[in-house]
């Protein structure tokens, strides 16, 4: 797989209906920026919503704050000074390349740790012209600047966290001054990439989910939610690991905290938290892997970092997401450049200080491109037969109903049960070509579960079920139609139950 694999999948989405882009299209197309078409935007609904669900459920409620920014803001946050990509540009073409991209591109098997010195002595020639680099490595900077009202300068966020962290001494008041309480944002964000060219995983407008937990530092292993799932096993690539060339092991927390893979309780349940969002979605375990940051990989500031990777087809292992433990760095930076005092009580040790932040962070647009990624099935050439194989809770629709032909007393009915149908789930109605057809946009589309209304339906009152992935029917009285589909959508009973009851 990979190339030819993500090629594929991209004419796939595009032909679709679910990305289109770049963006926009009719005029050349601007670099990573893509649109969501129609089923493409409610995957990503339905994404989110399973996000929005988890953290819910986890207690973390959910603001929406500006996405631009004053540059102190910006200044504050080290955003303006050092977020910044090291960057090559060609002296003869003028083409420019983000330096580890291009060097991972150009030289796979090795770790290079100073671009500058390792263009220096190997010769590498521009991918666009062939001409050798001899040009420096310079620093390019992400942040994309705007002016709002006259000539005042300001900032598209880079990614939402810093400006959920400048509401602090309101969430303090709001949760009634008791920490650790938790918020998260999902809205969007933008980087001025170099070039980016990796379809939805690296684009310059996209949408970040970002969870924060606020906690004093002596809360950091005092938290009782980590009982309750300390049981659970995940894969952890320590860096203990990496660095004597192991393999990444499916430990429980309990003994990856007796390992010290992870430092507090705290750490050990937002790592849990990012792992069950992932599972949530229908990413499979296997497909699922925790990698700790290098000690030179890390912020400075940063006491310990993770990443989540999930194993694409197109990329391979790719990181979708981020877990960080950021201290107190955020709020002192903003608490110094604001002149606000962002210390608060600790009821505990009746002591006033500044808590620590850890963050859940990722692209829900990297999220939707790996969900397309895994459940993208491409059964056979000559027929054209694609199964998108998503979990009915991530489906644009739920149901399609077809009358098996194009006639008057079989449509009448069939639109008779899609009214009642779509009052319950979003389904969608078809008429339109052969059966067989419907059938392959159906699956195409990654509707499970596909109701046909044929002649015996008009006598017997029945209709049937086909099922996505197995292909397999089963007829249904009208009267349990709902429920039947009930059960299966909500996961409440399988196909193959079903089938065999019957
Ligand atoms: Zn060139």
């Amino acid at each position: 797989m990979t190339k030819q694999f993500m090629q594929e999948l991209i004419s796939f989405m595009q032909q679709k209906g679910f990305i289109w882009g770049p963006t926009p299209e009719i005029y050349g197309g601007l670099a990573g920026f893509y649109t969501y078409a129609p089923l493409g935007k409610m995957l990503k609904n339905n994404i989110e919503n399973v996000v929005r669900d988890v953290f819910f459920k986890n207690d973390f409620l959910e603001v929406e704050c500006p996405t631009i920014m004053p540059k102190i803001v910006w200044e504050a946050s080290g955003h303006l000074g050092g977020f910044t990509d090291a960057m090559i540009t060609c002296k003869k073409c003028k083409s420019s390349f983000k330096a580890e991209q291009l060097l991972q591109e150009l030289f796979p098997d090795k770790k290079i740790t100073s671009f500058e010195s390792f263009l220096s002595k190997n010769n590498v020639k521009c991918p666009s012209c062939q001409t050798i680099f001899d040009s420096k490595v310079e620093q390019h900077n992400l942040m994309m600047k705007t002016v709002v009202g006259i000539g005042n300068e300001a900032y598209n966020r880079p990614e939402t966290a810093t400006t959920t962290y400048l509401e602090f001494l309101r969430y303090y008041d709001f949760f009634r001054k008791k920490l650790p309480f938790g918020v998260f944002q999902i809205g969007n964000a933008y980087r001025n990439e170099i070039s980016p060219r990796q379809h939805l995983l690296r684009t310059r407008e996209f949408t970040q989910a970002e969870a924060q937990l606020f906690i004093f530092k002596d809360q950091k292993n005092n938290f009782p939610k980590f009982d309750n799932v300390q049981k659970d096993k995940l894969t952890f690539w320590a860096w203990e690991l990496q660095s004597k060339n192991k393999k990444p092991e499916t430990i429980s927390l309990e003994d990856a905290m007796k390992r010290k893979f992870l430092k507090n309780k705290v750490y050990a349940y937002m790592i849990w938290l990012t792992h069950k969002i992932f599972l949530e979605i229908g990413i499979p375990e296997e497909k699922i892997r925790l990698t700790q940051h290098s000690p030179d990989e890390k912020a400075f500031y940063a006491d310990d970092a993770w990443d989540v990777e999930v194993n694409l087809n197109s990329f391979g292992w790719t990181e979708i997401c981020g877990v960080h433990d950021r201290t107190d760095y955020d709020l002192k930076q903003h608490a110094k450049f604001s002149k606000t005092n962002m210390e608060v009580l600790d009821e505990q040790t009746n002591e006033k200080k500044i808590p620590h932040i850890l963050e859940i962070a990722f692209g829900t647009g990297r999220l939707t491109f790996a969900v397309l990624d895994l459940n993208y099935d491409k059964k056979s050439e000559e027929e054209g037969k694609t199964i998108l194989k998503l979990s009915p809770k991530l489906t644009p629709f739920k149901v399609a109903v077809y009358p098996l032909l194009k006639k008057p007393e079989l449509t009448a009915l069939a639109e008779k049960i899609f009214t009642d149908l779509n009052a319950e789930f979003l389904c969608k109605y078809d008429e339109k070509g052969s059966i067989g057809k419907r059938y392959l946009r159906a699956s195409e589309e990654g509707t499970p579960y596909v109701v046909t209304v044929d002649f015996d339906s008009l006598e017997k009152k029945d209709v049937t079920i086909r099922d996505r992935d197995t292909e397999n029917q089963v007829r249904v009285k009208i009267s349990d139609l709902k429920e039947t589909l009930k059960a299966l959508i909500y996961n409440k009973q399988t196909f193959v139950m079903l089938n065999k009851k019957l």
